[in-house]
């Protein structure tokens, strides 16, 4: 069987996250964010924490060899030996050109969605600092978590400045990765405004037909 080393791309808000944890516990391999983890350096308050902390706020892209260090770190792991799925990582074309020196990509799907769909995505997003649980908000008053009770908060990068930042960030250096991974045959889209089942459904499948071969 096939490593399943899946790479998920699209812009902010388009449903990576969610279906990369979807996917991940069907498949019983690693979820891996990269978003998560420079937060939790931040959290942390660690030394790269304190250098990255401001490029988050902003939206900005964290450099390409403090991300390629984290990452490497964490595919070297033993539960990334059957595969994993990456959730925010390549980034760049200097990303992905170190991506797949170090461990060839099986398939990159992409997830797509128009601007504004996104941004109204991104604004009503909560999410629980306690559990992790996302949800869409439904009201402009205190919401709380549907698993723990905690009260839900907006990621500090979800404000519609630091959004509208970052879709363009993503427009500029990720996007080209479309072609790059279409070009050496390895892309699948899918939908993003669709259900979410719907997109899971497919997602497995194609994951599926690359594990087979
Ligand atoms: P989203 O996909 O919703 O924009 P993420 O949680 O994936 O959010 O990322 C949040 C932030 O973390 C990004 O805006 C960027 O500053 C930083 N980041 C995450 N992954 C990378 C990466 N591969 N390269 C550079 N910066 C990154």
């Amino acid at each position: 069987m096939k490593k399943l080393s899946v790479i998920f791309l699209g812009p902010p808000g388009v449903g990576k996250g969610t279906q990369s944890k979807i996917i991940s516990g069907h498949f019983g391999i690693p979820h891996i964010s990269t978003g998560d983890m420079l937060r939790a350096e931040r959290a942390a308050g660690t030394p790269m924490g304190k250098q990255i902390q401001s490029i988050l706020d902003r939206g900005d892209l964290v450099p390409d060899n403090l991300v390629v260090e984290i990452v490497k770190k964490r595919l070297a792991e033993p539960d990334c030996a059957q595969g994993y799925i990456l959730d925010g990582f390549p980034r760049t074309v200097v990303q992905a050109d170190v991506l797949e020196a170090f461990s060839p990509t099986a398939l990159a799907c992409n997830l797509t969605a128009e601007v504004p769909a996104l941004v109204e995505r991104i604004s009503k997003r909560r999410s629980c600092p306690n559990c992790g649980q996302m949800i869409q908000s439904k009201s402009s008053g205190e919401e709380r978590c549907p698993n723990c009770s905690e009260i839900m908060v907006q990621r500090e990068d979800d404000r519609e400045e630091t959004v509208r930042n970052r879709l363009r960030v993503y427009a500029e250096q990720t996007a080209p990765l479309i072609d790059y991974y279409d070009r050496i045959d390895l892309l699948v889209s899918f939908d993003g405004m669709r259900d979410i089942d719907m997109i899971t459904g497919e997602i497995i499948q194609d994951m599926e037909r690359v594990r087979g071969r």
